[in-house]
């Protein structure tokens, strides 16, 4: 595979001592890839900043490249600016700007940053050009937006406010994909925009959370999934050879690298990378 794309990997900051056990295994078995680095979400899943700072410290110690997300919609500035120094003083060089999602009760009083290219600016008005920043894409539209128009005019601030690169939500359509670029490019933005790879491992999970962002399944790989039932090898064998396909077909598009969303588990990931591979 061409050494100059970047593949990276997202983890979850595990919530007690035998998630992070397992995660801990899954980095180890996904690192004999050498991926460019290693994300952690930030406060996704009703997970609480001191899991992601746990998380990205023992990566550090590790000797291993990490970008920490970070939201900006339930923190105040002064917390955001906080944890920005604590990632600069240890030497972090790359972080993924995001919004995070709403909570579902009202936001906090302390709510200053309202959307992503808001805190792009504040880290780029502190830090300079000290990280690299990340965004998130959306090829089939934030599930919020409700003109794909003004959808991409956000993008597009996100980028104006300084982000290097952006990571797309997962998708399964190649069509989706090759129309976000084409209408990027007539913005005249061409930053990388990494496809964000989601391994198909259970489809019952995969269905709920896909729902919730707004990711679509095309029918035919519902029905294909359907007819498996409960047989989980199968859906596992033949979601490593769709996705690795679907994978391949990015590349040869011209996607500039892949972002596996491993879900902390590396043997779905690497099922997909090995057959890219060959
Ligand atoms: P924004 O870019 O701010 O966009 C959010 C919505 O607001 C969009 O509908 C956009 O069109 C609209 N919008 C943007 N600017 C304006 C404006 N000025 N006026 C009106 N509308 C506007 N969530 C977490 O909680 N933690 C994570 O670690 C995390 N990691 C993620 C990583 C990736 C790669 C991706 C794709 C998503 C991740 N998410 C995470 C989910 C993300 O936080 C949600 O999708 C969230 O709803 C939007 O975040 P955003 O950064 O895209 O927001």
């Amino acid at each position: 595979m061409n050494s100059q794309l970047t593949i990276s990997c997202e983890l979850f900051p595990p919530k007690n001592a035998s998630g992070m056990q397992k995660m801990q295994s899954a980095v180890a078995e996904l690192q004999t890839r050498h991926p460019a680095y290693f994300s952690c979400t930030y406060g996704a899943g009703g997970s609480t900043r001191d899991n992601t700072f746990t998380t990205v410290d023992w990566l550090l110690g590790q000797s291993i490249e990490v970008a920490p997300h970070l939201t900006c919609i339930a923190n105040n500035q002064t917390d955001t600016l906080r944890i920005l120094r604590r990632y600069q003083e240890q030497g972090i060089r790359r972080i993924v700007a995001l919004r995070g999602d709403r909570p579902a009760d009202s936001l906090p009083a302390s709510h200053e940053l309202t959307h992503a290219n808001e805190l792009v600016s504040l880290i780029r008005s502190h830090f300079a050009n000290h990280f690299h920043i990340e965004v998130a894409a959306y090829p089939e539209m934030h599930p919020e937006s409700s003109h794909l128009v003004a959808d991409l005019d956000h993008f597009q601030h996100k980028i104006e406010a300084g982000a290097n690169g952006a990571i797309t939500q997962y998708f399964y359509s190649v069509a989706a994909y090759n129309h976000f670029l084409e209408a990027c490019a007539k913005r005249r933005i061409n930053v990388p925009i990494v496809p964000g790879i989601m391994p198909i491992v259970n489809y019952a999970n995969l269905q709920r959370f896909s729902a919730r962002c707004g990711a679509e399944l095309p029918r035919w790989l519902c029905r294909q999934l359907d007819s498996y039932g409960d047989d989980q090898a199968s859906i596992r064998a033949f979601g490593a050879d769709f996705v690795a396909q679907f994978c391949t077909r990015l590349l040869a598009e011209g996607a500039p690298g892949l972002h596996f969303y491993t879900l902390n588990q590396a043997k779905p990931t690497l099922a997909i990378w090995d057959r890219l591979a060959t």
